[in-house]
């Protein structure tokens, strides 16, 4: 029986080769085989399109910055916006 390095133990290996390659880890020869692996199997695809879009979505995340707790102190004076008499 012939291999075609499509089946679950390759899917197993290119779906965990999938996030080094997102994160820029992977090897120029793991970024081929992950590749060639893509393109001769609809469910990695699928992966690693999924995979994909939730990198991104994670990235785009962190680029918030998040508030300190010590910049949510008022000023004690009212709302920055409250009229001054
Ligand atoms: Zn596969």
């Amino acid at each position: 029986m012939m291999s075609l390095a499509v089946g679950d133990s390759a899917c197993a290996g290119t779906c965990r080769a999938v996030s080094l390659v997102l994160d820029g880890e992977a090897s120029a020869a793991d970024v081929l085989a992950v590749a060639a692996h893509l393109r001769r199997c609809d469910r990695c695809r699928r992966f690693a399109s999924a995979v994909a879009d939730l990198a991104f979505t994670l990235r785009a995340a962190r680029l918030e910055r998040p508030v300190r707790a010590g910049q949510l102190q008022m000023s004690g004076d009212g709302p920055p916006d409250a009229p001054r008499t």
